[in-house]
């Protein structure tokens, strides 16, 4: 069973709204994607793909590619810059089957995802500001000059955190602002003194945390890079811009001496994209001829690496309901019960755990520090952790149509 070959808009073209378009092609729709980009370009600077991400890409064929210009990652450690004790330690072998993240470039991700739409001849509509949908048997998607660029079977919403098409569709979840955002830079990688396969913390309590992330390649054969991340409140950065570039750095190096040699390709605070982060999950991402997906449907703080993950999960099993169902309607429901469980539960941990690492909480980073020390050492502590930064906490997959061997054969 199968629906018949529809005309399908994605909307936007981040890592939701290319896996999808990718997906929806070879599946033998006729697919558009629409972005306001006037060239196509990707936004900030790495992230890890978990194994549930990775699983994604290797049943689109991209394994390979992506390969290429990532770096493995295979620990989470995290040190307090005072005391010195470690306050984050998460290994992926914790739990069998070969497990590892792949840290990339954000525009790795969406080269190798770009090149292969292109690749299928997906058209791509450039420069298109989309302003809102008309829900129905034919939905409309309508852009910020009031002109209708089609009524469409399907009109898929992959626009982001910011996403206005899931207003207009009366889909309610406003994001609600975190406290904490970050500075992020993607500068290039010096090995001495860090882990190549780890993503390495530094913190003060909660309310400073410092990262460096091997990120691997921007194109296969560029340079080894590395993003640079420092979190503050965004309403602090202009005060700390004001303090200016030396004293910032002086903060940082303070803090973990051995990043001076990031801090020394860092002349400009232009150089560093202030990150704002907000939370929502809207309760229903589809209404009739519409589904919404990826950070537009589910947003939160990068405190557990999951949501471009989420995004390609969301892709995979969209493509999934439609491949089984009789229609749209039944795709979409099918679509939704899929996604409900996992969203839910990794919305509600990276909530949980993000003030432990992000706030200005003085008892929560004593209690993370606390655990961290002890239970988080005892069997199945550890075990429990790799599943959630994994995205494997429960099963991501079945109702998608990709199983557990998907996520533990990476290698
Ligand atoms: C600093 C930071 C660090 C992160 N670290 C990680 C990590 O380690 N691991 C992880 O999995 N995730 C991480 N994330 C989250 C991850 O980046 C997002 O979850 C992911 O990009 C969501 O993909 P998406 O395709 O849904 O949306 P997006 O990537 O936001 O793409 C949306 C697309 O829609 C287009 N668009 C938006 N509005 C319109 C409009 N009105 N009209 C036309 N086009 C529009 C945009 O141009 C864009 O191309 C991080 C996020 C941030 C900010």
């Amino acid at each position: 069973m199968s629906v018949r070959k529809l005309h399908i808009a994605v909307a936007g073209a981040g890592p939701a709204g290319l896996a999808t378009a990718l997906y929806l092609r070879r599946d033998g729709h006729r697919v558009t994607v629409y972005d306001r980009f006037a060239e196509p370009k990707p936004l900030g600077s790495g992230l890890i793909l978990q194994p549930t991400g990775l699983s994604v890409l290797a049943d689109l064929g991209l394994s390979g590619e992506i390969s290429k210009s990532g770096n493995r990652i295979d620990r989470l450690h995290g040190t307090d810059a005072e005391s010195g004790r470690t306050v984050l330690d998460v290994r992926y072998d914790a739990r069998p089957g070969g497990r590892y993240g792949l840290a990339v470039h954000r525009a790795a991700l969406f080269g190798v995802l770009y090149r292969a739409v292109l690749g299928e001849g997906i058209e791509i509509v450039t420069a298109a500001e989309l302003d809102a949908v008309v829900p129905g048997e034919r939905t409309w998607l309508v852009d910020a000059q009031g002109r209708a660029l089609g009524a469409f079977d399907l009109v898929v919403d992959a626009t982001g955190a910011r996403s206005r098409l899931r207003r207009s569709a009366g889909l309610a979840g406003e994001s609600k602002p975190l406290a904490y955002g970050a500075f992020w830079a993607s500068l290039d990688w010096r090995g001495t003194g860090f882990d190549e396969v780890s993503l390495t913390q530094r913190y003060r309590r909660a309310s400073v945390m410092i990262g460096v992330l091997p990120i691997g390649r921007a194109e296969p054969d560029g340079r080894q890079m590395a993003a640079f991340f420092w979190s503050l409140k965004p309403d602090d950065a202009e005060h700390v811009q004001s303090q200016g570039l030396t004293a910032w750095k002086a903060e940082v190096a303070r803090l973990w001496p051995e990043c001076q040699t990031y801090l020394d390709q860092i002349e400009d605070f232009d150089q560093l994209t202030l990150a704002r982060y907000g939370h929502h999950t809207l309760p229903l991402p589809a209404a009739r001829g519409f589904a919404v997906i990826g950070d537009a449907a589910h947003s939160t703080s990068p405190q557990l690496g999951q949501g471009a993950n989420m995004a390609l999960l969301d892709a995979a099993a969209l493509a999934h309901a439609l491949r089984r169902a009789s229609d749209v309607d039944a795709a979409l429901a099918a679509y939704v019960r899929a996604r409900r469980w996992h969203v839910r539960l990794f919305q509600m941990l990276s909530l949980a755990f993000t003030p432990f690492y992000q706030s200005d909480s003085v008892l929560l980073p004593v209690l993370r520090d606390r655990l961290v020390a002890t239970v988080a050492k005892l069997p199945p502590a550890p075990q429990l952790l790799a599943s959630i930064v994994a995205g494997t906490l429960i099963d991501p997959f079945a109702s998608a149509g990709l199983t557990e061997a998907d996520w533990t054969a990476q290698g």
